[in-house]
C-alpha cells in the first residue's frame, strides 16, 4: 500500500500513525459467521416486507427529515423515552463520535479532553477518542470482568474525564456490570457525562434508562444492530434535552438517510413482535450454547447477558480459532492483546445448526 505523500503526512493527526482502518478478518472458506455480534441470518418475512414498503414509499428526490421525527417517535413509543431526549445516528458508532466531538473542551490546564472507559471493552471508545484528539484512559475490569470501583474512582479523580463510557452488557465479556458498582462510578463522576452503552440490553432486559431521572449526567446509548437490523445502521442516544440540543449542532443534518429512517420506523411500527421473537430465540440458544461449552473439559464461559458468549479456552485461543476456521467457522479471538485475553474467544450466537457445528468443533479442541 503506498504511503501518503510527505507534504500531506505532515498535516495528519499524529495519532493516525498508531491506528489501522477497521477491516474485518475474512479467511477463505468461512460459512458460519459468529464473529461480529450480528443476528443470525433469519430475518422474518414481515420485517423484510416492512422495510421494502417503507423504501418504496420514500420520496427519493427529497433530503431526509433532519430531525428524524417519525423514527424518534417510534423509538420513544417502544422504549418510554421522550422524543426530545433522543439523538439518532448511523449506528451507535456515530453516537460515540458525536459525543466525543461535542464534549471536547479540555479541563483547565489539561492539554486535551479525556475519555475514561474500562478494558477489555468496545474498541471504538478508544479509537474515536484518538481520532478526535481526546485522550483515552482505560481501567482494567476485575477478575470477574466487572467494574473495579476503587480503580475507576481513582482514575476519575486523577484524570477528570469529560466522558465515561461503560458498556453493560459489556463487549467482549458479555456480562452486565453490577448495578451497585455502576452506581458508585456514576456517583464518583458528577462532573462528567457517564454514557451507559446498552447495545446488548435487548438480550437481558432491565435498561438503566430510569437512572437519567436521578442523574442529569447519565446518558444511554442503544442500537438496532444486534437485533437483526445491522444493515440499517441505526443507533440512538437518550440524554438530557439540553445536551441533545448541543449534540445536534455537531451532527450532520442528514446523518441518517430517508430510506433508513423509514425502514427502521416501519419495523418498529409493523414488525416489532418478530424482532422480539428473534431476540427470544437467540437468548434460548445462548443458554444452550453456554451450558454445552461449559461441559467441554477445560472450557469456561462467563455468564452472558448478550447475544454472544465469552469463552476461556484450555489452550491458546489462536489454536482454537484456527481449528474453527479450518471447519468454516469464524469467531473473534483477542489473543493478540496477550495477557488474560490470550485464552479468550468471543463467539456470537448463531442459528441452532450453526451453533451445533461450533460445538462439534470445540469438542475436538478439549
Ligand atoms: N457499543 C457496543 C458495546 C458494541 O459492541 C457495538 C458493536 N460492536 C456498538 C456500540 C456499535 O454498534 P452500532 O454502531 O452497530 O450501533
Amino acid at each position: 500500500m503506498p504511503d501518503v505523500n510527505d507534504a500531506l503526512a505532515d498535516l495528519l493527526r499524529p495519532e493516525l500513525s498508531e491506528l489501522s482502518a477497521y477491516v474485518p478478518a475474512e479467511p477463505p472458506g468461512i460459512e458460519v459467521h459468529l464473529d461480529a455480534n450480528e443476528a443470525p441470518p433469519n430475518t422474518s418475512s414481515a420485517v423484510k416486507a416492512a422495510v421494502v414498503r417503507a423504501i418504496e414509499q420514500t420520496a427519493l428526490e427529497r433530503y431526509p427529515d433532519a430531525q428524524a421525527r417519525e423514527l424518534k417517535a417510534r423509538i420513544a413509543e417502544r422504549t418510554g423515552a421522550r422524543a426530545s431526549d433522543l439523538v439518532v445516528g448511523t449506528g451507535s458508532d456515530e453516537i460515540i463520535s458525536l459525543l466525543v466531538t461535542a464534549l471536547a473542551r479540555p479541563r483547565a490546564k489539561a492539554p486535551q479532553a479525556t475519555v475514561l472507559t474500562v478494558t477489555p471493552t468496545f474498541v471504538m471508545y478508544r479509537v474515536t477518542s484518538r481520532t478526535h484528539g481526546a485522550k483515552p484512559v482505560e481501567v482494567p475490569l476485575d477478575d470477574a470482568w466487572d467494574l473495579d470501583v476503587r480503580a475507576m474512582s481513582r482514575a476519575i479523580e486523577l484524570v477528570q474525564p469529560n466522558i465515561v463510557f461503560i458498556a453493560s452488557p459489556n463487549n467482549p465479556t458479555g456480562n452486565r456490570m453490577s448495578g451497585d458498582r455502576l452506581r458508585q462510578v456514576v456517583d464518583a463522576a458528577p462532573g462528567a457525562l457517564v454514557v451507559i452503552d446498552e447495545a446488548y440490553v435487548d438480550f437481558c432486559g432491565g435498561s438503566l434508562r430510569e437512572w437519567r431521572v436521578r442523574h442529569a449526567n447519565v446518558a444511554i446509548s442503544r442500537t438496532f444492530s444486534k437485533v437483526g437490523l445491522a444493515a440499517l445502521r441505526i443507533g440512538w442516544l437518550e440524554a438530557d434535552e439540553g445536551l441533545v440540543r448541543e449534540i445536534d449542532k455537531v451532527r450532520q443534518p442528514f446523518n441518517v438517510s430517508a430510506t433508513r429512517q423509514a425502514a427502521a420506523a416501519a419495523v418498529l411500527a409493523d414488525a416489532w413482535s418478530d424482532v422480539e421473537q428473534h431476540v427470544a430465540a437467540v437468548v434460548g440458544e445462548r443458554m444452550r450454547v453456554a451450558s454445552e461449552i461449559a461441559r467441554i473439559p477445560g472450557f469456561e464461559v462467563t455468564p452472558s447477558a448478550a447475544n454472544f458468549v465469552w469463552v476461556r479456552t484450555p489452550k491458546p485461543a489462536s489454536d482454537v480459532y484456527d481449528a474453527l476456521v479450518a471447519k468454516g467457522i469464524l469467531v473473534r479471538s483477542f489473543h493478540v492483546a496477550g495477557g488474560r485475553l490470550a485464552k479468550q474467544l468471543r463467539i456470537t450466537i448463531g442459528l441452532a445448526h450453526e451453533n451445533d457445528r461450533l460445538l462439534e468443533t470445540l469438542r475436538t479442541c478439549a
